[in-house]
């Protein structure tokens, strides 16, 4: 049998209580998809892949031999198949090395591994909004792209970070190297967007969408200022202008660093509901090497306890920071041994979601162009990720924790969540999310 094949019927096997869908669904983020010619041609009436904050693919953009970037889709939906999968979204990241391929086969798309069709595969349509133009021009899908089957509205409004080169990029991260790809690549991509044109590309999705719920706004790190506005400042306007104008047609959320108390809270009164300060690893040496301008500008320490600080204002379950799964085996100064690794990713998970803080995580992407992508271009194993399902699954389950907020359903075949499978793995019955006024009484 040929070497992936082999690894996962030896992973479904050692992990029975986890959803197969959700381990081919983590082989697949962790290695990348590649598409065959015909399916290409297909995908590319698709809803496209929007390159919405990072590249998220295995090759830079000038390897992409068949113009991958400008015609994969932002998904992919598994279903049905030899397997018999139940419906699973997975976020394109574009590998044309890869094992897992999507072929045409005539009328119909299949998921291959190594030449084996596991799966039938569905594209996403091109919604409405997406054939739309703003007055200036710029497209819907450059300015408030959706991903997550359309639930999510992701608003990068700055492309850049000012955590600037390897002694201070967070070392798994290729938001200033894939911007300036971007660029090369001809793509429109604004390094910051207005607000003008965020509520005008908003408009256009709310008379135009019953799908998306929820919205994201994010960018890089604003270690001094930009536009003459601190980070908080400057990301808490877009939320402001937002909810002033659309004020309850969206769940609101805010990625940026962990902030002081009285900064986090301006978010909160901009209308944000649910904060994200990702602490990405748990490990305070892997910390400082592998978050070194967080490191040094915040700390390790300070940041944990601004996001304990943070659940007093938003509620423990409305800040949910996230963590990069795989990266803490990242050569040369991860841990070498799965065991290890899980312990102390583990100990993370328990010391936020004992305090009702329910993180969660995206599965490592080992971009070329960032650094921990050229010294690990193989990723974590897979076994790691079939691990940390299960723990971050049993951590959940051990505090009674609600469905996390903010990523539509949950639970095989029907999560929409999709660079992850964190959402896969939640038990049916789990206790639905609280409303924000709920959480932040208990
Ligand atoms: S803070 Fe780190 S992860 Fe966030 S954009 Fe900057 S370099 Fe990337």
């Amino acid at each position: 049998m040929a070497d992936r094949l082999s690894l996962l019927d030896a992973t479904i096997a050692n992990h029975p209580t986890l959803p197969r869908e959700a381990i081919v669904k983590e082989d697949i983020l962790r290695t990348g998809i590649a598409f065959s010619p015909d399916a290409l041609a297909q995908a590319a009436q698709a809803k496209a892949k929007a390159y919405f904050i990072f590249s998220f693919d295995y090759v830079p953009l000038a390897e992409m031999s068949q113009g991958e970037h400008w015609k994969a889709p932002e998904e992919i939906w598994l279903e049905g198949g030899p397997w018999g999968f139940q419906p699973t979204i997975i976020s394109v990241r574009l590998n044309p090395h890869s094992p897992y391929r999507v072929e045409a086969d005539q009328d119909r798309l299949t998921l291959r591994v190594e030449g084996e069709e596991i799966s039938g595969v569905q594209l996403p349509r091109v919604p409405e909004y997406y054939t739309r133009t703003l007055s200036n021009g710029k497209r819907v899908i450059e300015i408030a792209p959706t991903i997550e089957w359309g639930y999510l509205v992701y608003l990068t409004v700055f492309r850049i970070c000012q955590y600037f080169g390897a002694a201070e990029e967070c070392q798994f991260c290729d938001i200033n190297n894939n911007y300036r790809q971007q660029i090369q690549a001809g793509r429109p991509y604004t390094a910051v967007k207005s607000i003008e044109e965020i509520l005008e590309a908003l408009q256009i999705i709310a008379d135009t969408d019953t799908v998306s719920h929820a919205y994201t706004i994010t960018g890089g790190s604003i270690t001094s200022r930009l536009k003459g506005l601190a980070e908080v400042d400057f990301y808490a306007q877009y939320a402001e202008a937002i909810e002033k104008k659309f004020q309850g047609r969206w769940l609101s959320k805010m990625v940026t660093q962990a902030l002081p108390k009285d900064e986090a809270r301006k978010y909160k009164d901009a209308g944000v509901q649910i904060y994200h300060p990702n602490f990405e690893v748990w490990d305070e040496r892997l910390f400082s090497v592998i978050c070194p301008g967080k490191d040094r500008y915040v700390g390790r320490g300070e940041w944990h306890r601004r996001i304990l600080d943070a659940a007093e204002i938003f509620g423990p379950s409305y800040v949910i920071p996230n963590m990069v799964g795989g990266i803490e085996m990242s050569r040369p100064h991860g841990f070498t041994e799965v065991e290890d690794a899980i312990r102390s990713t583990g100990e993370g998970l328990d010391f936020f979601m004992s305090h009702g803080i329910c993180p969660r995580f995206t599965t490592w992407c080992a971009e070329p162009l960032t650094h921990l992508g050229k010294s690990t271009p193989g990723g974590a194993p897979l076994e790691y990720h079939a691990r940390l399902l299960e723990t971050w699954r049993d951590t959940h389950a051990k505090y009674g924790l609600p469905v996390p907020p903010g990523y539509g359903h949950a639970g095989i075949g029907y999560a929409v969540f999709s660079v992850s499978a964190f959402m896969d793995v939640i038990a049916a019955g789990a206790p639905a999310p609280p409303a924000p006024a709920e959480a932040l009484a208990s």
